[in-house]
């Protein structure tokens, strides 16, 4: 596989003229090999015959409000490509018209094809929550994902925390209370452990991490990651310990993970 996708706008060109300039040989070697251009081929397929049907119109009916936006039900519907023909017909008609659509249906698929292929958990995770940063309204039509995401971490003893946050499951924190006394406070479970963390004054940088063994231990290699990964060899006492980090921010922690050794 050619390491360098294709373009949107090599895309369009191709299928305005299948047949002529010279590029398009090179370009259909390379859908012959790459699943994510050739999906991202039958979406401007699908939308250039969306035009040619409904033209201006399409922009018009968006405009005025008779073409609703996609909601996540149906766009996760038509990712999974379960739709009815009249739900098809309805979303051609909208993206025909919506380019704002049309892009979310981009970064879906995108999202979804870079997970599949993707074989790290924390980089998968990692493409998650960049989604859910500038897609927050589409977040419920990738919840499965970072749902099933979080749950298979957990039974390799990492625990995710930039992803619990925006998708709101398995995580304690942010509560009224500790707000009110200016806290942040984050708490997860893995298989084997739980971890709690605390920044207690949100403006200073020190963040305590809390981690309990369900299990008998004595020692564990714990790794935290904010930008990079940092390890350490920790020391536990009655199945306990306190790692205390000067200078980092609870929100930039992304996942721990905890090892025995
Ligand atoms: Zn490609
Ligand atoms: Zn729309």
């Amino acid at each position: 596989m050619s390491t360098n996708c294709l373009s949107e706008e090599q895309l369009f060109t191709y299928l305005k003229s299948p047949y002529d300039c010279n590029e398009n040989q090179l370009i259909e070697e390379h859908l012959m090999f790459c699943n994510k251009c050739r999906d991202e081929l039958n979406i401007l397929d699908t939308l250039m015959t969306g035009l040619r049907i409904y033209g201006k119109h399409a922009t018009q009916l968006v405009k005025e409000g008779k073409s609703l936006h996609i909601k996540n039900e149906v766009m996760q519907r038509y990712i999974n490509e379960t739709c009815d023909e009249d739900e098809n017909k309805e979303i051609v008609t909208h993206i025909a018209g919506c380019s704002n659509c049309l892009n979310d249906i981009f970064a879906i698929k995108k999202l979804l094809y870079q997970i599949r292929n993707e074989p790290a958990i924390t980089k998968k995770s990692f493409l998650i929550a960049q989604f859910a940063l500038h897609y927050p309204k589409r977040i419920p039509v990738v919840e499965q994902e970072a749902k099933d995401l979080f749950k298979n971490a957990a039974w390799k003893e990492i625990a995710l925390f930039e992803i619990v946050k925006p998708f709101s499951f398995a995580f304690t924190g942010d509560s009224d209370e500790s707000a009110r006394h200016n806290e942040d406070y984050r708490k997860l479970e893995t298989d084997k452990f739980i971890i709690e963390m605390i920044q207690p004054l949100a403006k200073e940088p020190t963040t305590t991490i809390g981690i309990v063994a369900k299990e008998k231990l004595e020692q564990a290699k714990v790794t935290i990651c904010t930008e990079k990964e940092i390890s350490q060899t920790v020391t536990f006492d009655n199945n306990r310990t306190i790692i205390n980090k000067e200078g980092m921010q609870i929100e930039t922690i992304r996942y721990i993970k905890v090892e025995k050794i």
